[in-house]
């Protein structure tokens, strides 16, 4: 049995009642939450104590898009100003090359820096097994850093000789990719509370992977009770596709391989029309808001407040390393509430008198990177700060130059230049300390990370 106790803190609970509690703590015994009330309400000792003075605490942000082993091409030249399917064709000659290592070594780059922005659970969504590499190579990263990972299996099986967008050499067999689901599933799939690793099954788009084993996806995974996951309507082109493909928009056509329900969730879903929208709301489907890879890539905007209108899910992802270029999750919940706005001003809100319209808030970002994460996951443990829920927090200081001035602590961390956090809690335990990573050694980590990128681009 071990205790922490946090004290004089300002807590933002993001709870049902929405909670804020100004020289605020926690009590926390074995990683999980006793207690979350004012300092002079909790325990006044513990085995260990953190004074959290002029501090806000947040829970810890959840992270559910991402592609770790994309750290490694970064900003590649040729790939820099292109659409998605451009930079796709551009990059998958690289990524073939990919070996375990690089596997491990990026995966552990994406987490630190996650760890270092106040993200304490991420999913990855990992397609290409390329030279041996497998999910668990990702799966040994996080546990080093100490995160909470939901690793997407994922697959393609849909090369470009069968009409397909990847080239054929990073293609894999249905039977192959349903084999070694099953196992990653049997190995390390954790059903319960405070799970640190849960699998999700993610046949990587409707351009690289067939109806056929869409299907056989869903059927295995909810065989195992592990949750779905996929790219969708990301782009315009997608759409064409699809439509040429299987005749079908992308929302349909997941409804035809019965790939909609609670356990679903969908990176992007841009392009998508309102009855679509209603869909996704009827089905329970969650979508993870990727802002910054949709501006990077000019994919467009996601409809994000018409999904909360709907009543969908709606989470946020920092996607792959190549697409945004960094792994940045509190930056992520800065451009979700500048982007909605930018999507606001699109359809005339600057000429509306019309008072129920409003703007997405810095409570409401927030919200999209802590409770949305945690209802997209289908996780109950983590996404707010309560008795009974996973320890998992960050903390950011606030006294520092970017946030003088500012009149609302929370909305600071928000409106204010993204910062790296001070803290960063999992299950009780610091993963960052007065803002440097104490699990792994970040020069280290970069130093490798570093070496590997080079290989990877001059390799033959
Ligand atoms: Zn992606």
């Amino acid at each position: 049995m071990t205790t922490l106790l946090i004290q004089n803190a300002y807590i933002v609970t993001m709870d049902d009642r929405q909670r804020e509690i100004p020289a605020g703590g926690l009590f926390i015994r074995d990683g999980f939450i006793e207690q979350v009330s004012a300092t002079r309400a909790l325990p006044s000792t513990a085995d260990a104590v953190l004074d959290l003075t002029d501090h806000l605490v947040l829970p810890g942000l959840v992270n559910t898009h991402h592609h770790f082993y994309q750290t490694l091409t970064r900003a590649i030249p040729a790939a820099q100003d292109a659409n998605l399917f451009t930079w796709l064709t551009t990059l998958y000659p690289l990524w073939a090359r990919l070996l375990p290592e690089d596997i491990f070594i990026s995966a552990q780059t994406a987490l630190a820096e996650l760890a270092l922005s106040g993200c304490t659970t991420t999913a990855d969504h990992l397609y290409l097994f390329p030279n041996g590499a497998r999910l668990d190579d990702e799966i040994a990263a996080a546990h080093e850093v100490g995160l909470r990972l939901h690793a997407a299996r994922g697959s393609m099986s849909l090369g470009a000789s069968q009409g397909g967008l990847p080239p054929d050499a990073v293609v894999d067999s249905a039977e192959a990719i349903l084999r070694d689901s099953q196992r990653v599933i049997e190995h390390y799939h954790n059903p319960r509370p405070g799970a640190m690793v849960q699998i999700v099954l993610a046949p990587c788009s409707p351009f690289s992977v067939t109806p056929d084993l869409m299907k056989q996806s869903a059927q295995l995974a909810r065989q195992y009770g592990v949750h779905l996951h996929t790219h969708l309507a990301e782009t315009e082109d997608e759409v064409q596709f699809c439509l040429r493909k299987v005749g079908q928009r992308p929302v349909g056509y997941m409804q035809d391989v019965e790939w909609v329900g609670e356990d679903v969730w969908f990176a992007h879903a841009v392009w998508v029309q309102d009855e679509e929208i209603n869909v996704l709301a009827k089905h329970h489907c969650g979508v993870a808001h990727c802002p910054t890879s949709n501006m990077r890539l000019a994919s467009g905007i996601a409809p994000v407040q018409a999904y909360r209108a709907a009543g969908v899910n709606v989470s946020l992802g920092v996607d792959g390393s190549a697409s945004n270029d960094g792994s940045h999750l509190l930056a992520e919940v800065r451009n979700a509430l500048l982007v909605a706005r930018v999507k606001e001003g699109l359809t005339g809100y600057s000429l509306s008198n019309d008072p129920t319209r409003t703007l997405m808030t810095a409570r409401e970002a927030l919200a999209l990177g802590t409770r949305g994460g945690a209802a997209v996951l289908g996780r109950q443990d983590i996404g707010s700060l309560a008795r009974g829920k996973c320890a998992d927090f960050c903390a950011i200081n606030l006294n520092r130059l970017g946030f003088t001035g500012m009149h609302d602590p929370v909305a600071a961390v928000v409106f204010g230049q993204p910062v790296n956090v001070d803290y960063t809690v999992v299950a009780g335990k610091c993963i960052v300390k007065e803002g440097h990573l104490v699990t792994v050694d970040a020069r280290q980590v970069a130093e490798k990370h570093h070496k590997a990128a080079k290989r990877l681009l001059h390799a033959s």
